[in-house]
């Protein structure tokens, strides 16, 4: 290697000892899962986690041995992720919402040698042991309590493993190709299966992502991340955070929208992160007890396509803009971020409409293609839908434990959504494949279904899905979400869409019902759906 330039990894400790190093007193304010708010600091943060690193040493946890998490997004978690990760090991973050088929399946496959745990996990973790068969240590995140049930022993306690460690410790050396964290996916069909990430994957991830037209957070921001840190890191916030010395509040457990809109005011975020639902329950409690939210510019929404309704409400009755982002597990997550580009000859209303609504375009290291049902690529003109792929320094090769590749022959990540590119690489998601609706050989998008209905003043919520038919094979049918107070019925709503989609596109049913089903990650969970309506159009005229 040359020595022209100094050589050193990119790795995870090197953003937490900057955060410790620059922006020491910076506050991190968390709220604990079992009450209360707490504030401590990078500095303070730091040393914990190399406390945490050298407590590990001290316990014979090896290099590269996975440790999980089951926890909400408080410091203690904060600390694990740098600790783990920077001290040579896996931060496993394991999403509690899975079913425990799916929890055990993961914890297994990981190999985990070491499983974290917040208190309200207690109950999951006592169902969940007998069946974990590599888990050594079983940490709870609180101080020494006696206030457990006894099939919990024998239990580390957090607090007390860390008077073990050494602040002082230092990180170990190794290359920036080593993995730093593990994630699996939601295994909404088949088994979940882990991604892991590399030190220098999400080193680069918190570069790029953070990027002026990307997330732009700098030292002067307070940043709310409602994306759990057990989901893809939580879209790469802590290290965002500490690469820039931002204040950071990590907001527990409570995630309605009324004490999100607390938090909001009183700790004075000025940038949050959060899915579509964390959002219309915000806007929802915003409705319902009104207060300035003076500080508060912006949001960054993903994994679930955010609907131009909300944002339009955010931005003109709020002064708050909804920033759509898209990504998935397998790409840690961030892909594209809505950012304007400048354009010497201004764009139509409707056109600059359309893109707004879009989920943006690449950050660098993240390059996007379409192609055909045969692979065959497909043009970037902002019209033609085709199947998304994906290649990049911070995407998935292959799947943990598993040897086959995760790519395409020529290098690229299938995934498995539909939508449009135009040149400047302007992504527009029609679909998850699987979802789409295909009508008598057309494609129907579910997004632009529900996107249509929820701007309907009556309707809180929707969710669109393809329903077996005997003639056009699929047809779509709304579920749809009251607002409180409201009796809009399928006739009004029949209307609406008339007006408004190509008539093959109106739902040939419309239903109502209470609430949808969601998954911990904010996604409507479209298969139970289709598995309780599937066949209400089977005896439809053809
Ligand atoms: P899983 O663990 O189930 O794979 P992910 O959180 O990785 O869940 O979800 C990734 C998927 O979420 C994407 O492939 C896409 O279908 C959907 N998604 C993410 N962001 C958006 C968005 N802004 N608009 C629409 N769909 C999105």
């Amino acid at each position: 290697m040359s020595t022209f330039m100094m050589y050193q990894p990119l790795t995870s400790g090197s953003l937490i000892d900057h955060a410790a190093r620059y922006h020491a007193d910076t506050e991190i304010v968390s709220v604990n899962t079992r009450g209360g708010t707490e504030r401590t600091t990078w500095q303070q943060v730091a040393h914990n986690a190399h406390r945490v690193a050298s407590a590990l040493d001290h316990l014979g946890v090896p290099s590269g041995a996975r440790c999980a998490t089951l926890a909400w997004n408080n410091r203690r978690h904060l600390e694990i992720y740098f600790g783990v990760g920077a001290g040579g090991r896996v931060t496993h973050t394991v999403n509690p919402r899975l079913s425990d088929e799916h929890l055990i399946y993961i914890l297994n496959d990981a190999e985990d040698d070491v499983l974290f745990f917040d208190f309200s996990f207690c109950p999951l973790i006592q169902r969940l042991r007998p069946h974990l068969k590599t888990v050594k240590h079983y940490v709870l995140m609180e101080p020494h309590t006696d206030d457990i049930p006894e099939e919990l022993a024998p239990l580390l306690f957090f607090d007390e493993l860390l008077e073990h460690g050494d602040k002082n410790h230092r990180w170990p050396e190794f290359s920036e190709t080593t993995p730093a964290s593990l994630c699996y996916t939601s295994g909404t069909t088949g088994m979940p299966k882990g991604v892991l990430n590399t030190h220098r994957s999400l080193v680069l991830h918190t570069l790029s992502s953070n990027q002026p037209d990307g997330t732009g957070i700098s030292a002067r921001d307070c940043l709310l991340p409602v994306v759990p840190m057990f989901h893809v890191n939580a879209w790469g916030t802590p290290f965002i955070a500490a690469m820039v010395g931002a204040r950071l509040v990590l907001p527990g457990a409570k995630l309605d929208g009324e004490s999100l809109l607390q938090l909001l005011s009183s700790e004075c975020i000025t940038v949050a992160f959060g899915v579509p639902v964390i959002w219309a329950n915000v806007l929802e409690a915003l409705q319902n007890h009104p207060r300035p939210l003076p500080h508060f510019r912006r949001s960054f929404v993903g994994g679930a396509a955010l609907s131009p309704a909300m944002t339009e409400i955010f931005e003109t009755e709020h002064r708050i803009e909804l920033v759509h982002a898209w990504g998935m597990t397998e790409t840690s997550p961030i892909g594209t971020i809505n950012a304007p580009l400048h354009r010497p000859q201004p764009l139509t209303e409707a056109h600059a409409l359309t893109l707004k609504s879009g989920q943006g375009r690449p950050v660098f290291g993240i390059d996007l293609r379409l192609v055909d049902a045969d692979g065959q690529t497909l043009p970037s003109d902002g019209k033609t839908r085709g199947y998304l792929q994906v290649r990049g320094h911070w995407v998935v090769g292959h799947y943990f434990n598993q040897d086959k590749s995760a790519l395409t022959e020529d290098g690229w990540f299938d995934t498995g959504d539909i939508g449009t590119l135009d040149e400047h690489g302007y992504l527009i998601l029609c679909d998850r494949a699987k979802d789409i609706i295909k009508s008598g050989g057309e494609w129907i998008s579910t997004v632009e279904l529900e996107n249509v209905a929820v701007a309907h003043p009556e309707i809180q919520r929707a969710a669109a899905i393809g329903v077996t038919h005997p003639k056009w094979d699929e047809r779509p049918v709304l579920i749809c979400v009251r607002k409180s107070g409201s009796e809009v019925d399928e006739a009004a709503l029949h209307l609406w869409f008339q007006a408004r989609v190509p008539k093959w596109q109106i739902p040939d049913k419309i239903l109502f019902i209470d609430t949808l089903p969601m998954s911990a990650t904010g996604k409507v969970l479209k298969n139970e759906l289709r598995h309780e309506y599937g066949q209400i159009l089977m005896g439809a005229r053809t």
